[in-house]
């Protein structure tokens, strides 16, 4: 006999399951309702899209970029090819091949073989690219088999340029296009702005999205590897301060629409392209004076991106970082300007906000200003919401010069904050159960759920005949509000039996009244 399997959910991932998902259901409503009071329209995306649109928004340097996404070939037919392509690849840069070329040469031969009979059956296509680049490899192939015996200098020059030809051919086949799991949606929106052409419509566009996103990180309290997110952007137009400030003040009511307390919104200002890389290299002139007191994430990070360093949590870095060059004080006069007028606009707003000068976003696209939200009962995950502005990023992309801002909101964590705090509401009880006895009774049971669940009530109707006192003890166990007991005597009558169950009262009403009474 097989063996029993049990399978369990991939971990990172989890079901969400009633009663919990009223909540969910809750949230997302209440988004749905507040944001389109701010004019936003709901954009739904693909889950997965093509890796470079991610590498090239968020940055291939990037934690979420380099070792968080999903990614796949689209075509899994194509992985074996991957695979020799990658070992050839290997063998070129390990100088296997300069024991072994015989060997290197015949693993290339299999794998144009291989390409050509897996186009045969069908299993890929070979468009004009690869078809060119395998004319190309079998030329340098024929041209090294008529050099191959002889041991002269110049013909084994000729042959290691042969051979150095190939590996830079092979290290640039691609048999099919890589597509990753999205680890966020703002790239998509701009994907989508500009191939729909959305900079012809009165601007700025503004759109909020819902769903699942993907990272392959560390599973832990409030992070996970699929995840959900409530997010906006705003797109088009200026980037006139007061866009950011009703931005933050659009999440801001939100949140408090929720209940959510002691949400504390973070904000700064990490200039822009004219600004930051000075700022850059005077801070990573400062830390490299301080090294040694870094730990060593941070001393890479010196090199690497050294406003991250801003970012450590680590204890002993605090009092360091604490003396470390402010942006603020190194922002353009343009970039100071509408740091300026933003926290203006918030106060006009009534948003509260703190100034963090060491707020900075984990993906390159973010220029001037950055805001996070952090909620209480979420232990060290307590951020709910990050975003900020990326006026580049749709050029980047390849649309026009295009103004951008908008946020994300971990939905994961908001429900968290909400559950600690209580702020569930209740959910939805079943109001009548349909108390039927004996098969003549049953059509006009069906006929009463229809009726019931027509006018709004949450009905349940059992599938089978119960014994009055089982069908009572039933109707307990879910919470129903009432009991509508049909029996033959109710049937032949009209008169129906309402049983109220918190009190056991019990009274009779025709088909009509019955509505009419639970209606009130
Ligand atoms: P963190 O610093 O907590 O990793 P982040 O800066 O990577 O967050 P963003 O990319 O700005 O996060 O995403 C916005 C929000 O999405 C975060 O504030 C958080 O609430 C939520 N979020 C991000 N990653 C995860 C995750 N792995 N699991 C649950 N929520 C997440
Ligand atoms: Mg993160």
């Amino acid at each position: 006999m097989a063996e029993k399997q049990r399978f369990q959910a991939i971990k990172g991932t989890r079901d969400l399951l009633p009663p919990e998902t009223a909540l969910w259901n809750h949230v997302e409503r209440t988004a749905n309702e507040i944001f389109s009071t701010f004019g936003f329209g709901e954009i739904r995306l693909p889950i997965f899209e093509p890796t470079e649109l991610f590498a090239r928004s968020i940055g291939a340097d990037t934690d979420v970029v380099s070792k968080e996404m999903y990614t796949f070939v689209e075509n899994p037919g194509v992985s074996s090819l991957e695979e020799l392509r990658h070992i050839a690849v290997q063998m070129y840069a390990l100088h296997i091949k300069d024991g072994f070329p015989d060997f290197f040469l015949a693993l290339i031969r299999s794998l144009i073989h291989l390409v050509q009979s897996k186009s045969q059956v069908r299993e890929l296509e070979i468009g004009s690219q690869l078809q060119s680049d395998l004319e190309r490899m079998q030329l340098i192939l024929n041209e090294y088999e008529k050099l191959s015996s002889s041991e002269e200098l110049h013909e084994k020059e000729k042959k290691s340029k042969l051979l150095s030809d190939l590996a830079i051919k092979i290290q640039l086949l691609r048999f099919s296009d890589r597509v990753s799991l999205r680890p966020e949606a703002t790239a998509s929106v701009c994907r989508a702005y500009i191939q729909h052409g959305m900079h012809s419509l009165p601007q700025p566009v503004k759109l909020y999205y819902t769903g699942p996103m993907f990272r392959r990180e560390r599973p832990q309290k409030g992070r996970y590897r699929q995840f959900y997110q409530i997010g906006a952007e705003v797109l088009g137009g200026t980037d006139a301060p007061a866009i950011d400030a009703e931005v933050i003040e659009m999440v801001m009511t939100f949140f408090a629409r929720l209940g959510l307390e002691g949400a504390k919104l973070d904000i700064n200002s990490i200039g822009c392209r004219e600004c930051r890389p000075a700022y850059v290299e005077l801070l990573r002139a400062e830390l490299v004076k301080v090294k040694d007191q870094l730990q060593p994430d941070s001393q890479r990070r010196i090199e690497t991106n050294p406003l991250r360093v801003l970012d450590s949590k680590l204890e002993s870095e605090q009092p360091v970082i604490e003396k470390l060059p402010r942006i603020a004080e190194h922002l353009c006069s343009a970039c100071a300007a509408h740091y300026a007028s933003v926290k203006h606009n918030l106060v006009l707003r009534n948003v509260a906000y703190h100034e963090n000068w060491r707020l900075v976003r984990g993906l390159d696209y973010y220029m001037r200003t950055t805001f996070e939200i952090t909620a209480p009962g979420l232990g060290s995950q307590n951020a709910v919401c990050g975003g900020g502005r990326y006026d580049g990023l749709i050029e980047i992309l390849g649309g026009l010069p295009t103004k951008g801002i908008g946020f994300a909101i971990g939905e994961d964590r908001l429900i968290l904050s909400l559950q600690e705090a209580g702020k569930a509401p209740a959910p939805r009880r079943l109001d009548v159960y349909v108390a039927w006895m004996g098969e003549k009774t049953y059509d006009t049971a069906v006929r009463a759920a229809r009726a019931l669940r027509g006018a709004g009530f949450a009905v349940e109707l059992p599938a089978s005949a119960q014994k009055f006192g089982k069908a009572l003890g039933h109707a307990d166990k879910l919470g129903a509000r009432y009991a509508l007991i049909l029996g033959d005597d109710e049937v032949a009558s009209g008169q129906w039996t309402l049983k109220t169950l918190s009190d056991g009262s019990q009274s009779k009403f025709t088909e009509p009244d019955l509505l009419a009474h639970l209606k009130l």
